[in-house]
Parts: structure tokens; sequence; C-alpha cells
């Protein structure tokens, strides 16, 4: 297969002129002759080409295995393989971290990365191996399905967070994995905003032949509330037979499947049911409530008394206390969400049961791919948002901690002098949200524990009253100009992206995250047996007090502390995905969108600190080869000691003199210099 001729530079370090307009100019050069990807150093920039690209095949597969990076031109093969090499090599843990925000194409870059490493195996036809590789393969269908939806932004869009290690043994092979789920967007199940969709696994299951819907109590002809104004394409119909092929090529029976399903449809018809008070001041359940109980397993008695009231423990006695019109249908609502939540984190330890390592088999190493929601700011920014934007700040702050760290680390290791370039550090805004006690999860899990029932206003106020002053954060009471800012119902934090600007309105019902006990002991007594799998805490007698769990935003936070400590570890690699317009359209280039990106990324800066005043540094075996024929002295061999030796004889040869010799790599100054010796190459 022939190369092609590379268009702008491959490698923004050898950019002349570092700006943001030149970096910009490169970009889009780039994608303009579907040179989507471009890299700082190591690091990988892709832009999102709206198109299929004839570069992902086996043949292009084949080109990157075991080259380095700067022989073949940009991919997130290159990376991949990167990744596999340091692992087989050096025996070390790596992990591939994908930023981006939605739409930009981190979900389909660590598919990339999945299907170049299972099909990077040392040894073919290995029955063990070729079922893993299929399995982690198909997980992601599965949970592309379940956890993916179509917003405005992206028509696959994913609402998870997902962190999958690939563990391999001492070959090199890939012998299982390990998915991490991270807060699915669930009240995406209740409520949808105007041209989005809800998950996937909604329309497909709707768009089966009649007899299925049938089964599950549905109907594909009719309109459910909960799915919007969207319908089943043929497309849901494709995918409903890929995920189902997925479940079984996992493992999962056709009964365990049955089950799945038929939760799905019971939370379709959970969206059906209604509650109207009749004369005598009862609630009256309406609606498909047989298909509904018959979905959900459980009795028509059981569901009813369990969404119109609760019963409360007081003094050992047990009462019933009837809820309000609106409680009843509030509850109805949170039961429909947390069925779906829970069955989706269920979904992923099944499949996990299904790809874990067995025991005893020896595992050695493993690569990390961290594909993340990327950075949100939507019109109305809610507590999703709030933690989504918490977990970029802390993955930033990982990469600007990583990737100063590794270069510092790396001059002071060759005894190179350096002076570090500024940076804007985002630790501020982390703490801003994380501190113990002052940061704003500290509030709020304060105003969620206190005895007395606190409103969203009377959060923000305490909010206003700890963060006074605060660089990052504001609201209309401590800023009263600011009428962008609705006063006692909106915040905004400066974050290292952009400003965002947050209503408070459900802030402390989704941070407190509270099921009535009640709904747990319905879903556990379920007759579907995967259901009542799912909510083994529903088995607890009832006047048992159980400690109050922890709120969702210390979870979120616990879980995002836990996934950064084990990412520092690792040796990272990066993709940092740029969206080039906002219409999912491959030729459109809206040039404020795509800086506005480059900007919070921090890439110009990534290429600054990069060079810091060095361009390019290679270990001095690699450069060797490289250019190793420009000189009569190293060319064909070159009588002497050392590699380095040898390149010190060339670039005297070559009269290059703005270089610095560390103790195992070359240090070159300006990219000039590099393009010269590249010039010559090809001048050959
Ligand atoms: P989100 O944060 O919403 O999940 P994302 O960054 O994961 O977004 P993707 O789902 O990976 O975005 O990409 C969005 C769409 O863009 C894909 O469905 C696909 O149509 C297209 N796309 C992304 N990358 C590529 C690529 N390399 N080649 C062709 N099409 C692509
Ligand atoms: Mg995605």
């Amino acid at each position: 297969m022939a190369m092609q001729p590379e268009v702008g530079v491959p490698d923004f370090v050898l950019l002349d002129n570092l700006t943001t307009d030149t970096f910009i100019q490169n970009l889009q050069l780039r994608f303009q002759h579907n040179k989507i990807y471009t890299y700082i150093g190591e690091v990988l920039v892709s832009v999102n080409p709206y198109k299929n690209l004839d570069i992902y095949s086996m043949q292009h597969m084949a080109q990157y295995r075991g080259r380095e990076m700067f022989e073949v031109t940009p991919h997130v093969y290159a990376v991949a393989d990167a990744c596999q090499r340091v692992l087989r090599q050096q025996g070390k843990d790596t992990c591939v971290l994908i930023s981006g925000e939605s739409g930009s194409g981190k979900t389909e870059a660590s598919k990339f990365i999945m299907k170049y490493i299972a099909a990077n195996t040392t040894q073919v036809h290995r029955d063990y191996i070729d079922r893993v590789k299929n399995v982690l393969i198909q997980s992601n269908s599965i949970l592309e399905t379940f956890g993916n939806a179509k917003t405005n932004r992206n028509g696959n869009s994913s609402r998870f967070g997902k962190y999958m290690d690939i563990h391999f043994d001492y070959k090199g092979d890939p012998v299982g994995g390990h998915i991490s789920n991270y807060l699915l967007e669930k009240s995406r199940v209740v409520s949808l905003q105007p041209g989005e969709r809800n998950f996937h696994a909604f329309y497909q299951l709707l768009s089966t032949n009649n007899a299925t819907t049938k089964k599950y109590g549905l109907s594909s002809s009719a309109v459910y509330q909960i799915l919007g104004n969207e319908r089943a394409t043929a497309q849901d119909s494709k995918l409903f037979n890929q995920t189902n092929s997925a479940f079984t090529a996992l493992g999962f029976t056709n009964s365990v499947l049955d089950d799945i399903w038929s939760i799905v449809a019971g939370v379709i018809l959970l969206g059906e049911l209604t509650f109207t008070e009749s004369q005598d001041g009862q609630l009256v359940m309406g609606g498909p409530v047989k298909q509904c109980t018959s979905a959900l397993g459980v009795s028509e008695q059981a569901l009813r008394s369990s969404m119109a009231g609760r019963v409360l423990s007081a003094g050992g006695d047990l009462v019933n206390k009837e809820h309000s019109l609106m409680d009843a249908n509030y509850t109805r609502l949170a039961l429909a969400k947390a069925a779906y939540d829970r069955l989706f984190t269920w979904i992923v330890q099944q499949i996990n049961k299904a790809i874990d390592v067995p025991s005893g088999t020896y595992k050695s190493t493993l690569i990390g791919v961290l594909d993340i929601y990327g950075f949100e700011i939507f019109e109305t920014n809610s507590f999703e948002q709030f933690c989504i934007n918490y977990c970029n700040e802390k993955l930033q702050q990982l990469f600007i901690e990583l990737v100063l760290k590794q270069e510092q680390e790396e001059y002071a290791r060759e005894g190179i002098q350096w002076t570090p370039i500024q940076y804007f550090n985002n630790r501020v805004i982390c703490e801003l949200v994380d501190a113990p006690h002052q940061g704003l999860i500290a509030i709020m899990d304060e105003a969620c524990l206190n005895p007395t029932k606190i409103s969203d206003k009377q959060l923000l106020e305490a909010m206003d009253r700890r963060l006074n002053g605060h660089k990052h954060y504001t609201s209309r009471q401590l800023a009263p100009t600011d009428k962008k800012l609705k006063h006692g119902v909106d915040f905004r934090i400066t974050h290292y992206a952009g400003d965002v600007t947050y209503a408070i309105t459900g802030f402390m019902d989704k941070n407190k995250d509270s099921l009535w006990q009640d709904l747990k002991r319905l879903l556990h007594s379920s007759q579907n047996a995967s259901l009542a799998d799912m909510w083994p805490e529903g088995g607890t007698h009832i006047q048992k007090t159980s400690k109050r769990p922890p709120s969702a935003a210390t979870l979120f936070r616990n879980s995002m502390s836990a996934l950064v400590t084990g990412l520092q570890s690792k040796e990272p690699f990066y993709v940092r995905c740029v969206k080039p317009n906002p219409y999912q359209a491959p030729t459109n280039w809206d040039d404020q969108l795509v800086r506005h990106q480059v900007a919070y990324l921090g890439l110009v800066e990534n290429v600054r600190v990069r060079r810091a005043g060095f361009a390019s540094r290679q270990r001095y075996d690699r450069f060797l080869k490289r250019y190793k024929m420009l000189s009569q002295y190293t060319w064909p061999n070159f009588r002497g000691n050392s590699d380095k030796d040898a390149v010190m004889v060339l670039l005297r040869d070559l009269h290059v003199t703005d270089v610095q010799f560390g103790h195992t790599k070359l240090f070159i100054r300006s990219a000039k210099t590099l393009h010269g010796l590249e010039a010559a190459r090809a001048e050959l």
C-alpha cells in the first residue's frame, strides 16, 4: 500500500512560528485532505471526519505493527501499537486517555484501539484468546445499546463513562478484561430535550416484529410517553439483532435475555401508568397496569402500594402513609429511572463476569482505555453536567501533571537544563468542587444530611455564603448586576474549559438519590429472577434501619479519585479529539468551535511544553537509523563505540549545532533543523 504524501506537518512540534492560528491552519489543512490525525509528540490529535475513511483495514493495521510513531503517517493505530510495545517490551501497564467534547470521536477511537489490540496478537487461532478478543469487541455493542442515545450533538452519544482494562499474558496476548462504568445519565429515561431520543435499547425493542413486542406487553405502533416524538427505525431493528447476538456470544442465556428485555418493557410501561384521585381521596392506578406488572414480574397490589405510599416504622409499629398525587407520580418516575440505571450496571457486571480473567491464568500487564463524557455546556445545565464537568477537570489535572512531570523528569534524567512553561493549573477548580468541608460537594452533602428538609434555593444560599469571594464561583446573589444569572436559581463555575451556569433546581434530589425502601422491596420481590438479583438490598427487613448511603456526588467523586489513582500508575497515551463543526457534517469547518476546543484542551501549550526549547528528542539508535545515510562517516556503518558517538559525528559532518546531547537521547532545538534533515533525506 503506497504511503500518501504528508500534508502540512504530521507533528505540531515541527510547526515554525507556533501560534493558535498556525496550529489551527495546520489542523484544517490536514482535515481537508482527510488527514484527520496529527501528533504533538506522542499525543494524538484527532479530528472527527464525519465520513468513513479507508484507513482502518487489516492492511492499514499491518503498516503500524512494530513501527515507531514517526515512521508512519499519524494514526490511532500507531498509539495502540505504541501502547502494546511499551507493554511487551518494558512490561509496563499503559493507558489511553481519550478526551474531547460530545461528538468529537472518542468512542470510535476507543473502538479502533480495541480492534487493533485484538488483531495484534502473537498467536492466531488459540481458542481462548479468540474468545477474549471477540468478547472485548462485542461488549461495546451491548454497552452502546443500553448506555447511548441520540442527542442534539451526537446521534450515538455515550451517556455514561467507560473505563476498560484489557489484561495480557506474558506474551502480550489479551486474556481478559474489566469494564468500569460511571454515572449513567438516568434522568434521560423520563425526560428528553426536544429532538433527542431515549436510550437506544427502548427503540430496539420496539423495532422488533409484533409477536415479540406483544410478548412484552408493547405494540410497535403505539406512542409511548418516555420515548418522546421518536420512533423505532430499520437501523434499530438491525441493531436489536446485533445486540442479542452479542449477548449470546458473551454467554447470556435466553432466559436472562428475556429478563432484560422485560425490564426494558416494564420501564416503558411505567411511563404509561397514571394516578388519579378517587372521590374518597384514594389514589387509583390506571393505564396498562396488567402489561406493566407482568413485564416487571410483580403483583398489581404491590406495585400500586409501593408507588402510592410508603410504609414507615414508627416506634416499632408499621404505618402506611399515602403519598400525594404529585408524590405518587414522582415515585413512579423515580422507579423507572432506578430500574433502568440498575439494569445497566448489572449488565456491565455480567459482562465483567464473562470477560474476567479466569483464576489461575497468568496475567502480567494491562492496557486501560478511558472513554468518558466530554465537557458539557447545555442551555440548562444540571447536576449531571456538574458531575461530568468535574470529571473533566480531574482528567485535565492529570494531563497537566503527567505531561509536565514526564517532561521534567526526562530533562532531569538526560541531564538537560529546562525552564518550565507557564500553564493554567486547574487544581483550584478541582478543589472548589471536591475539597473537604469547603468544596461544593461537601456543602451539598451537608445540606442533604440536614434533618430538616433543605430546598434547592437554601442550598444555593449556603453555597453563596461559603464560597463568597472564590475566583471560580459566582451567583446572582454575589454578583447582583450579572443579568445572565437568575436570582436564587443559577450559579456559575468558571471551568478550565469556560464558564458554565448551573441551575440549582433538582440538585438536592439528585444528590440524595434515595429510593424509598418500598420500591427496593418491590423489585427484589419480582418474579423476574434477574430483576430480583439486581436489588439485593430490597431483601433486608423493613425495621432494620440502614445507614444512609453516600450521596450521588460523593460516590462519583470517590469513583473519580479511584480512577485517577489507577491511571497515575500507568504509562499514559493521549488521544485529544476535536469536533470540526456542530452539524455532524464531513465538509464543514467551524473555526470558532475548533478554536474553543484547541484552547481548552490546552493543545498549543502542549506543543510548547513538548518543545520547551526543543522541537524534538529522539533516542540515538532511532535517530541514527533514520538519518545515518546523510553522512559518509555513518553510512553504511559507523566505526566507533556508541550510537551517541555516531550521532555526534553525523551532526558535526552536517554542521548541525542547535542540539543538546542527553545521556540516551538527542534533543533538537528548532523545528527547522529537523525539517532540514528530513529534506536532505528526501533528496537522496
Ligand atoms: P459522546 O461524548 O457524545 O459520546 P464521542 O466523542 O464518543 O461523543 P463518537 O460517538 O465517537 O463521539 O463519534 C460521533 C460520530 O462521529 C460517530 O457515530 C461516527 O459517525 C462519527 N465518527 C467519529 N469518529 C470517526 C472516524 N474516525 N471515522 C468516521 N466517522 C467517525
Ligand atoms: Mg462516546
